[in-house]
């Protein structure tokens, strides 16, 4: 399966950002608001600056309290993510989230932030993908 085929089964919305000048305390309320995990930071809602995760605040809250929620997005996100293509398959999306420890991955487009998956995404269209082939094959040997 593609990434292509996981964003059109998102239904395509828009990716949620965060610019790296947003305190903390905005960006967690944005996190909670729109029930995610992650948030992509770009000025302009196109080029990437890193990716703000809600560990990323967690972890800097067991460090140094609530004073953190006073930084700014840019003090804590992870720059220089990585990201994947449309053309990218949900295995090898899989194995790089394995390997980087990270749920999230925005999608690249001519440079351009296109979509994001998530690991759930990845997880949630392996299992629709098994269940189909499972009918399927379920169709050949009964003969239906
Ligand atoms: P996550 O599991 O995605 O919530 O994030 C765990 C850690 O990995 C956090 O420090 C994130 O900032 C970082 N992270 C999340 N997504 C990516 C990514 N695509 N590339 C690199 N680091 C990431």
């Amino acid at each position: 399966m593609l990434v292509s085929q996981i964003l059109s089964g998102k239904g395509g919305g828009k990716v949620i950002t965060a610019t790296p000048d947003m305190l903390i305390s905005e960006a967690a309320a944005i996190l909670a608001e729109r029930r995610i995990g992650g948030l992509v930071v770009s000025t302009d809602g196109s080029s990437i600056e890193g990716i703000l995760s809600e560990r990323d605040i967690v972890r800097s809250l067991a460090a140094r309290g609530a004073t953190c929620l006073e930084d700014k997005v840019a003090d804590l996100m992870t720059r220089n993510p990585v990201c994947c293509s449309r053309e990218d398959t949900s295995d090898q999306v899989l194995l790089r989230m394995t390997e980087g420890r990270f749920r999230h991955m925005p999608v690249v487009e001519d440079g351009k932030l296109a979509g994001i998956v998530t690991i759930g995404d990845v997880v949630s269209a392996r299992l629709s993908q098994l269940s189909m082939e499972k009918d399927a094959l379920e169709g050949m040997i009964m003969g239906r």
